[in-house]
C-alpha cells in the first residue's frame, strides 16, 4: 500500500519542494494543509495530493483526524526567520513550540511516525568547529538576547520527542537543516528590509537597487545547502528502509559550501550579472557594513560559523549533497527571473 504522508505547511519553502518531489518521484499520497497555496502551482490538481487551505492552530480537528489517517507526519509549520525571533518571540514560541507539541502528542497517541524539523540553529554558539548530532554542546546567550527563543523552543521539542521515543517507542526522525536555499525560499518582492533570510534579502536588494548590508562586516560563515539535495535526503528519511532513520537525528547540510556572508554577497553579485535582466542592477550594487545592533536591534546575537557533520547521513542514509554554491545561487536566481520577480526592475530601468 502506498505510504500516506501528512505535510503540515505544504506551501512553505521545504513543504512545497517536498510535496512536488513526492508526487514526481514516488507513488505516495500526500495530505497537506497551509494558509495559502501560492507556491504549489499546479500540484493541487494531482489526484494523489489532498490539499486544504487552513490554519493548524484553528483547524485542529482536521489535523488530528489526518494524523490518525496517515502513516507519516511531517510538521513543517513554523517561523524560521531570525528577523522574527527578535521582533515576535512569543509568536515563535506559540507556533514553533506550542502548536507543534500538540501534533507530536497526536503522533504518540496514534502510534504514527514523525519526521520533525529540528534546526541547525539549535547548536547556537557551540564551540565545535564541525557540528555533530550526537556530541556537540548546544550553547545560547542570555535571556535578554531574544534571538535564542527559536533555538530554545526547538531544543525542548527535540528533547520531548526523544523522551517519547525512549518511553513510548515513538518512531521519529529529527532533521536539522543548514541554511537551505533555492526556489521559493522567500518572496523577494517583499519590500520590507530585514524581513527575509540573507540570500533572498540580497536578491531583493538587487531588485530594489539597495546596497547589500553586511552585518558586522559579513565575516560570519554559513554552509548553504541547495534545496534539491536536501529533499533527496528527506525522501530517504521518509522511505525509512529497514528502519534506518528511526529514532535518529540527521544534519542536512553541505559543508563544502561553507562561506562568509561577504563571500555570499560577492558571489551573488557576480552570478546575477550573468542574467541580462539583472546585469546593470547587479553591477551597480554596493556592499556596505552595518552593526548587528543597527540591523536587528538589541535582542540579536549572531552565530559566527556553522558547519554540519554529515557522516551520519552519508553512512546510514547513503546521502550526500552534490550542488556547489555557485550552481545553487544560479538556479535560484534563474527561478526568480522566470517567475517575473525582477520585472519591476526592468520596468524602472526602461522608464515604464
Ligand atoms: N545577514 C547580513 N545581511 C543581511 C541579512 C543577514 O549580513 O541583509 C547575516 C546575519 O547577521 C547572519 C547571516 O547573514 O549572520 C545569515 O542570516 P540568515 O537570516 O539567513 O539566517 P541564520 O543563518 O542566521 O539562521
Amino acid at each position: 500500500m502506498a505510504l500516506k504522508i501528512m505535510i503540515l505547511g505544504a506551501n512553505g519553502f521545504i513543504g512545497s519542494a517536498l510535496t512536488s518531489a513526492i508526487l514526481r518521484e514516488r507513488d505516495w499520497e500526500v495530505y497537506g494543509i497551509d494558509l495559502a497555496d501560492n507556491k504549489l502551482g499546479e500540484l493541487p490538481k494531482d489526484e494523489r495530493f489532498h490539499f486544504v487551505e487552513g490554519d493548524i492552530t484553528i483547524n485542529r480537528e482536521w489535523v488530528e483526524y489526518h494524523v490518525k489517517k496517515c502513516d507519516v507526519v511531517v510538521p513543517l509549520v513554523a517561523i524560521a526567520n531570525p528577523a522574527q525571533y527578535v521582533t515576535h518571540p512569543l509568536r515563535v514560541f506559540e507556533l514553533d513550540f506550542e502548536a507543534n507539541l500538540a501534533v507530536v502528542r497526536h503522533c504518540v497517541k496514534y502510534g504514527k511516525r514523525l519526521v520533525f524539523p529540528s534546526t541547525s540553529e539549535l547548536y547556537g554558539m557551540s564551540p565545535d568547529a564541525v557540528l555533530d548530532e550526537e556530541t556537540s554542546p548546544l550553547v545560547y546567550g542570555p535571556i535578554n538576547k531574544q534571538r535564542w527563543i527559536y533555538a530554545a523552543s526547538k531544543q525542548l521539542l527535540d528533547r520531548v520527542i526523544y523522551a517519547y521515543g525512549v518511553r513510548d517507542s515513538l518512531d521519529y526522525t529529527l532533521f536539522r537543516p543548514f541554511n537551505f536555499i533555492g526556489p521559493n525560499l522567500d518572496n523577494i518582492e517583499e519590500p520590507k528590509e530585514g524581513s527575509s533570510r540573507v540570500f533572498t534579502q540580497f536578491l531583493s536588494n538587487v531588485l530594489y537597487r539597495r546596497p547589500f548590508k553586511l552585518v558586522d562586516g559579513g565575516r560570519q560563515k554559513r554552509s548553504f545547502t541547495f534545496i534539491d539535495d536536501a529533499i533527496e535526503c528527506l525522501l530517504t528519511i521518509l522511505e525509512n528502509r529497514d528502519g534506518r532513520a528511526t529514532r535518529r537525528i540527521f544534519n542536512i547540510g553541505n559543508p563544502d559550501n561553507c562561506v562568509s556572508i561577504r563571500e555570499l554577497a560577492e558571489r551573488t553579485i557576480r552570478i546575477a550579472q550573468e542574467f541580462p535582466e539583472l546585469r546593470d542592477a547587479a553591477r551597480a550594487t554596493e556592499i556596505i557594513e552595518v552593526s548587528a545592533g543597527e540591523y536587528y536591534g538589541k535582542y540579536y546575537q549572531d552565530i559566527q560559523v556553522r558547519v554540519p557533520a554529515i557522516q551520519a547521513a552519508k553512512r546510514d542514509l547513503g546521502w550526500q549533497p552534490h550542488t556547489d554554491l555557485d550552481t545553487a545561487i544560479r538556479r535560484t536566481i534563474e527561478f526568480y527571473v522566470k517567475l517575473g520577480s525582477f520585472d519591476p526592475l526592468n520596468a524602472a530601468a526602461s522608464g515604464l
